[in-house]
């Protein structure tokens, strides 16, 4: 049985009042002892969310450095998220992959080095628009996704959550029905029992792209959708809510 996940990727949004507003409001409403709900905040207000999760929400943190500390200006540590109480790290997220050129052996580099950290990695897989028209698909998740087991090893997938998230439906308002949802996280659960059936079992495989309040249930109800990364709709507090109640919080 595959315990439910909601994460929030705030992106570069948020201020100190914003935060403080919305965090009562999240920490209020959500009762999430059988969902495990996350947020994850710009780095530089990790330390105020941190005194504002109670006990209902975790935190999580947006990227991290593959390196373990010293010259790398603007880069933040795996023991600097420690230090301030984050559980999660999302790692190759598409506007990191497209905007800041992670590939998919950087992705791994990070992925080694959250897990030997002892923090939990949110993997990000998902094709573009383009790939999708061609039939590429899962040619482009399983690349993504064999990257990383291929580096690191299908044992070190015991904490970690992959995130589906279609590029074509991060921030569009398009979202992938439910049974595209479904039919690309089965293709991702079957990868992972090529290495190990297990693990394939055990593994949460959340989706991601234009989650929202009116669509979460019937994405959720879904056998292979264990929960959500949501953007936009993370950032007002009653969507959030929605969608953690949908998830079953
Ligand atoms: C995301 O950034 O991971 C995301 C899914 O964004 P949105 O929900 O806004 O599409």
């Amino acid at each position: 049985m595959r315990t439910a996940l909601v994460a929030g990727n705030w992106k570069m949004n948020g201020s100190t009042d914003f935060i403080n507003e919305l965090m009562n409001d999240l920490t209020a409403n959500i009762n999430a002892s059988n969902v495990d709900v996350l947020v994850c905040p710009p780095a530089v207000y990790l330390s105020q969310v941190k005194t504002l999760t109670g006990s209902t929400v975790s935190l999580g943190a947006q990227t991290v450095s593959e390196q373990a500390n010293g010259a790398f200006t603007g880069e933040i540590s795996l023991t600097m998220l420690q230090d301030l109480g984050c559980e999660y790290v999302i790692l190759g997220h598409s506007e990191r992959r497209s905007l800041y050129a992670e590939t998919d052996a950087l992705v791994a580099d990070k992925f080694i080095a959250t897990v030997a950290s002892g923090l939990k990695p949110i993997l990000c897989v998902g094709e573009t628009l383009e790939e999708r028209e061609q039939g590429k698909t899962i040619e482009v998740v399983g690349r993504q996704l064999k990257a990383v087991v291929d580096a690191a090893g299908i044992d070190k997938f015991a904490d970690a959550v992959i995130a589906y998230e279609p590029v074509w439906a991060i921030g569009t308002g398009k979202t992938a029905t439910p049974a595209q949802a479904q039919d690309v996280h089965a293709e991702i659960r079957a990868i992972i029992a090529e290495y190990d059936t297990a693990a394939a079992a055990a593994t949460r495989i959340v989706y991601g792209g234009s989650v929202n309040a009116s669509n979460a249930a019937e994405l959720f109800a879904n056998e292979d959708v264990d929960g959500g990364l949501v953007g936009g709709a993370s950032l007002k507090a009653n969507d959030f809510i929605a969608i953690c109640h949908a998830a079953g919080a």
